[in-house]
């Protein structure tokens, strides 16, 4: 497949997910970079998010529950380039029942190649990351020129 140079821009939408024995962990992360985190747009799943909002005192969005389909609209907007960044504290220890969801939005940030982060030191990684504040070209599937070479089979 093709690729071709998408802007993230200056200011990143970041979207934050963790798995119930995780969330504690999110938060307190999310506390310690409270300033950072507060120049860029949040999003969240339903339950982190009004974690993640209570425990910075900020406007969070949030999609619905992750088990109810949240994951999945997060993917949905990562391919359209609506998030720019993944904050995921998965659960390495526990299976879940929406252990199908995980792995897609895992996928899914993969294909779009966003930064994703699945711990406290990668998330502090990419927030102290130089460009965090600043545009950054990443490169993305050139989705135009893909479905134009599988519709033109039907010629
Ligand atoms: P939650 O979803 O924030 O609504 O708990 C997270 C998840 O389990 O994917």
């Amino acid at each position: 497949m093709n690729h071709k140079p998408q802007p993230l821009p200056a200011n990143k939408k970041i979207a934050l997910v963790a798995h119930d024995n995780k969330k504690d962990e999110l938060a307190l992360w999310a506390k310690k970079h409270a300033e950072e985190l507060k120049q860029h747009e949040l999003f969240a799943t339903g339950t982190t998010g009004y974690k993640i909002e209570h425990a910075l005192k900020h406007p969070v969005t949030k999609f619905i529950s992750g088990p109810m389909g949240g994951d999945q609209q997060i993917g949905a907007k990562i391919s359209e380039g609506l998030i720019d960044i993944l904050i995921f504290f998965w659960d390495p220890f526990e299976p879940l029942p929406h252990d199908p969801d995980v792995k897609a939005l895992l996928r899914i940030a993969a294909v779009w190649n966003i930064p994703v982060a699945c711990n406290p030191a990668s998330a502090d990684f990419i927030l102290n990351s130089s460009f965090i504040n600043r545009a950054y070209d990443r490169e993305v599937p050139d989705y135009e020129a893909y479905i134009a070479s599988r519709i033109s089979t039907f010629n």
